[in-house]
């Protein structure tokens, strides 16, 4: 059991009686979260505001060892990472271990990413004056997570905010606030008080307080497409700076001349892990009608096969989604498939044979999907894939392209000029060529276009356009 408490200005404050059960087993309660409203919010930017300077005063080399050494406290804790997330949102163990890992690893390379230059010197009109340009903190920023990559996500948007010298107040999901306490709770100690601030509560509560306060320069947000246009709306009007990364329905496309066996195997990975709950998660296949039948074999054999159970074995390749309105979000969404015409392959169902007490999902695949379906269009966020056929790589493309979303998108093909057209025709923020859509490396720039994302990005050195403003310096020696 874990007792899960807000972290303001350096202090663990009252536990809360939100009980938390987990998704894969309903009637094992995990912990409590506190339900944090609008004064816990304002104490916590405020403490965030009274210390910032200070932290900046600090400068790079001092801020980046910090994260090195709080990058130590992950790793030397992986495990204990790993089971609280697997337990808290039902993402198998190996997947959380990664990403625990993958959390360590972003806070290392920001721990060096604040000693790289962050200026230019630009020639002056008066030979004298020297001009350039410098890159200055924002001030308080508050982060909005989701759920889905439960310590990934806020090592991303922390770890570039304090190296560049923001003090932070945190929000996470509900559905992810017990792993949040745990990561913040491993390395808070480390930093002056003020400066890592947590408050666990409802979005529509405390998160909603906390982009409208006053106080708060930027929020960084990742979650779902409706609520990151409203945080938008938001943070225009009172003038903040705002990063949004939202929903998602990745097309994958199958060329003629495709590695088959490497295609079906990354449609499944890509669509089927961690429930097919990321936002990078391979929603669509577009598949060239020639090798549609062998394609669609070969997916569904290897679909059938997939294990699907305790998150917490790792022998399972899928967990439970994460909770009760995921499960019938998803369900849903299944029985309009069908409804609207497409041919169900396998899957479909609740999977109430691996338990009663657990939001299982039988990993789906759908073929005939006409490109105006619902489960063509909406973000799903389950393990369901839909096939979709396409008579040329144009329109293929063409049909890639037509969505809302536009976050990450693969093709699989032997040729370069198949792969040069799709690399050119498509519409998403990630492009990749013989690899699954999700998986972007943690030094790439990570985000989308369209209704994905406010086409800010996240992740390597792009971090440092969000979380800094650039200072144009010129200065003239005094006459002597
Ligand atoms: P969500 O939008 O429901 O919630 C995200 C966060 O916003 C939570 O912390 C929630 O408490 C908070 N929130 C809700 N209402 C708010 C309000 N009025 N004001 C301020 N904060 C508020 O999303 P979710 O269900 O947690 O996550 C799933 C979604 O996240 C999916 O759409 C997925 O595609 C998206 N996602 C995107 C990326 C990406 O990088 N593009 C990555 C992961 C997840």
């Amino acid at each position: 059991m874990i007792e899960a408490q807000n972290h303001i200005d350096g202090k663990w404050s009252t536990k809360g009686s939100v009980e938390i059960h987990s998704p894969s087993n309903t009637t094992e309660q995990i912990g409590t979260i506190p339900d944090a409203g609008e004064s816990e919010i304002d104490a916590a930017v405020r403490a965030a505001k009274k210390s910032q300077t200070e932290w900046q005063r600090l400068g790079y080399a001092v801020r980046g060892n910090l994260l090195h050494q709080a990058a130590s406290r992950l790793e030397a804790n992986l495990d204990l990472l790993a089971e609280v997330a697997t337990k808290e949102m039902g993402k198998p163990i190996l997947e959380t271990r990664g990403e625990a890992a993958r959390a360590a690893a972003i806070l290392r390379y920001y721990a060096g990413e604040g000693l790289h230059s962050v200026g230019d010197v630009i020639p002056a009109a008066k030979a004298d004056t020297l001009q350039y340009t410098t890159r200055e903190p924002l001030g308080t920023v508050g982060i909005v997570t989701p759920w889905n990559f439960p310590l990934a996500i806020p090592a991303w948007k922390l770890a570039p905010a304090l190296v560049y010298g923001n003090t932070v107040v945190f929000k996470p999901a509900e559905l992810s606030s017990l792993s949040a306490y745990v990561l913040i709770d491993l390395i808070a100690d480390l930093f002056p008080s003020g400066t890592i601030n947590l408050v666990l509560g409802k979005g529509a509560v405390a998160g909603e307080a906390l982009i409208r306060h006053e106080s708060v320069n930027a929020i960084s947000f990742t979650g779902s497409t409706t609520v990151g246009h409203h945080i938008a709306e938001v943070a225009v009007g009172r003038g903040a700076k705002y990063q949004l990364e939202m929903g998602g329905k990745n097309p994958v496309i199958v060329a003629d001349d495709a590695n088959l066996t490497l295609a079906a195997d990354m449609v499944v990975s890509g669509a089927m892990r961690s429930a097919g709950q990321k936002c990078t998660a391979t929603s669509r296949v577009i598949v060239m009608d020639k090798i549609r039948s062998s394609f669609t074999d070969a997916l569904v054999q290897r679909v059938k096969e997939l294990s699907i159970g305790d998150p917490l074995d790792a022998r399972n390749y899928l967990g439970p989604v994460a909770s009760q309105a995921q499960q019938e979000k998803v369900e849903n969404l299944i029985n309009t498939g069908a409804k609207e015409g497409a041919r169900l392959l396998v899957g479909g169902s609740r999977a109430s044979n691996v338990s009663q007490y657990g939001y299982f999902v039988t990993p789906t695949v759908f073929d005939q999907v006409s490109i105006d379906a619902t489960i063509a269009q909406e973000e799903i966020f389950g393990p369901v894939v839909g096939i979709i056929e396409a008579h040329s790589v144009e329109h293929a493309i063409a049909l890639a392209n037509n969505v809302r979303y536009g976050l990450s998108a693969s093709i699989f093909t032997n040729s370069l000029d198949t792969a040069m057209e799709f690399v050119n025709g498509i519409q998403a923020g990630m492009v990749r060529v013989n690899e699954e859509t999700a998986g972007v490396e943690l030094q790439a720039p990570f985000g989308g276009i369209k209704a994905s994302s406010s086409y800010s990005r996240e992740q390597g050195r792009s971090a440092i356009e969000f979380y800094t403003h650039i200072k144009t310096v010129a200065i003239r020696p005094p006459k002597a």
